[in-house]
């Protein structure tokens, strides 16, 4: 008889680990598999987010700017600090050790809320089993009543540039870098490419974005992406947009890449170069063939609106499904399945994630764009206002950038909000609630608040909506 549990999920990342915490909060008999190892080659939970994503690239982008404002701005604000210099190893190593605390509290919480933490790899078979398989190689099947596909995702790579031991790197390999390498190129000008590209920028690395697309970031609102490209630009970020990577060639110690733009065709020698041309489901081995579940022809497994696959009792969640990779989107969608699977009806607002590029300035944005709004034929209200007239952000140094609010120009509900700013990816969760509460732009003005704050910003662009910000002169008042 195999062992058998109400609820087994494969992949321990946002969405899994949500999905098994809540599952087991709920009462449920919850097994987790993951196949992680950490680099000693021990078992850890948190996926990619954890350990290769979200949360070692925030640490090296904070650290980062740390040195930027200490070696570029402290002066600015009458500091002195004398000569500012990076100890890359250090820099590395505190983010480990932030790794390390987190997934360690994952495996606590996991022990804390009795789901049994299962190392190794598990895949689909028929029937609502799943074949677990150790990683010392003992193999078992075990069964339950509902089963949860979470394997996430990994990072795509392209056969003109394939990766190359410690000099032709993912975003893995980009994060463990031993010192800041002279000349570094990023293949791709997608959020991943940007954020690692403008850490080893600013630690000092001489960085070249070649990007295919004409369009910079073509989802970001377009005078945001416009500003954006400006300011990265003006940091010294060499951003080639309409450059196609065709081949490459590497040595040991670096490597050559050849790219087509407009004017036909160019080669580019770097130290180190990043592979970030975006993450694709991470599904090998995951099914039986027998399973009843074939993903589609990109690896994303179909689902509906409550992440049910064509199977009963058979879900998937996270980057292994449609809808923008984030460690967010994943875990309320591993929240909201468990939730359903112990019969409350719990949903996920598509129209209300957010979206976040941890630059500086940060880009945030949640609902639609102008673009977006256009092309649907909305007729909407633009309200906007500058951090350079915010109090907060003249305070802090630090007044790039600003927020525009779009609404409705009949019932002025909020239909997006777009922050380009320092902060941004904190300021935006106020227009998150705002628009779960389907906040009019006047229910955001005639809010509250606390002065002075970078968030004055967020209701003076509503504001601005009807003309009424306070703080500057409105060009139209309704
Ligand atoms: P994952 O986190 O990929 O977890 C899946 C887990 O399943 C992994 O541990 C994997 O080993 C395991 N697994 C797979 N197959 C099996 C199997 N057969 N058996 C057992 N285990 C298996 N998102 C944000 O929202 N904000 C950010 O700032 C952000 N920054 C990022 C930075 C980088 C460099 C990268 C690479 C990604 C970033 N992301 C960010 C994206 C985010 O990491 C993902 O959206 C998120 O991790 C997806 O969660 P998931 O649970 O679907 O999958
Ligand atoms: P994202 O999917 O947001 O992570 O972004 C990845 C980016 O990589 C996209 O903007 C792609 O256009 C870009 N890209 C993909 N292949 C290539 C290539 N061969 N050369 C340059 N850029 C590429």
């Amino acid at each position: 008889m195999n062992k058998k549990y109400d609820v087994i999920i494969i992949g321990a990342g946002p969405a899994g680990y949500a999905a098994a915490i809540r599952c087991a909060q709920l009462g449920l008999k919850t097994a987790c598999i993951d196949k992680s190892l950490d680099k000693e080659g021990k078992p850890v939970y948190g996926g990619t987010c954890l350990n290769w994503g979200c949360i070692p690239s925030k640490a090296l982008l904070d650290a980062s700017q740390k040195f930027v404002d200490a070696r570029d701005h402290f002066a600015e604000v009458g500091i002195s600090v004398g000569k500012v210099s990076v100890d890359v190893p250090k820099m590395i190593s505190r983010k480990d050790d932030i790794v390390k605390g987190l997934t360690a509290g994952i495996a606590g919480l996991f022990k804390g809320n009795n789901v049994e933490a299962l190392p190794g790899t598990g895949k689909l078979l028929a029937d609502r089993v799943v074949e677990y398989v150790q990683h010392n190689g003992s193999t078992e099947n075990l069964s339950a009543d509902n089963i949860i596909l979470a394997p996430g995702s990994q990072p795509i790579d392209i056969p003109p540039v394939p990766l190359a031991d410690n000099v032709v790197v993912d975003s893995t390999g980009a994060l463990e870098f031993e010192s800041v390498p002279k000349r570094l190129g990023v293949i791709g000008a997608g959020v991943i490419g940007l954020e690692l590209g403008s850490v080893w920028s600013r630690l000092g690395s001489s960085v070249v974005v070649l990007e295919a697309l004409k369009d910079f970031l073509p989802m970001v609102d377009q005078r945001l992406s416009r500003d954006a490209l400006k300011a990265f630009k003006k940091q010294g970020m060499d951003i080639r947009l309409g450059a196609r990577v065709t081949a490459s060639k590497a040595t040991k110690k670096q490597v050559a890449v050849i790219y087509e733009d407009a004017e036909g065709e160019h080669q580019v020698k770097f130290d180190k170069l990043v592979v970030a041309v975006g993450r694709k489901p991470a599904i090998n081995g995951i099914l039986a063939a027998d399973c009843g579940i074939v993903p589609d022809d990109r690896g994303f497994l179909s689902v509906d609106e409550f992440c049910a696959t064509n199977i009963p009792n058979i879900y998937a969640v996270g980057d292994t499904v449609r809808g923008p990779m984030l460690a967010h989107k994943a875990t309320e969608e591993g929240v909201m399945v468990a939730d359903r699977i112990a019969g409350q009806k719990t949903m996920v607002n598509y129209d209300c994630i957010p979206s976040v590029v941890y630059t500086h300035p940060e880009i945030a944005w949640v609902g639609k764009t102008e673009r977006e709004l256009k092309k649907e034929g909305v007729k909407f209200n633009v309200g906007s206002f500058a951090f350079n007239a915010n109090g907060r952000a003249m305070a802090a140094n630090d007044t790039d950038g600003l927020v525009k609010v779009l609404a409705d120009a009949e019932s002025d509900r909020i239909l997006g909000v777009h922050i380009l700013g320092n902060q941004a990816s904190e300021l935006i969760a106020q227009a998150v609630i705002a628009m779960e509460f389907d906040a009019s732009a006047e229910d955001l003005g005639l809010t509250m608040f606390a002065h002075p704050t970078l968030s004055e910003a967020v209701h003076e662009a509503a504001l601005s909506v009807s003309g009424h910000a306070i703080h500057m002169l409105n060009r139209k008042r309704k």
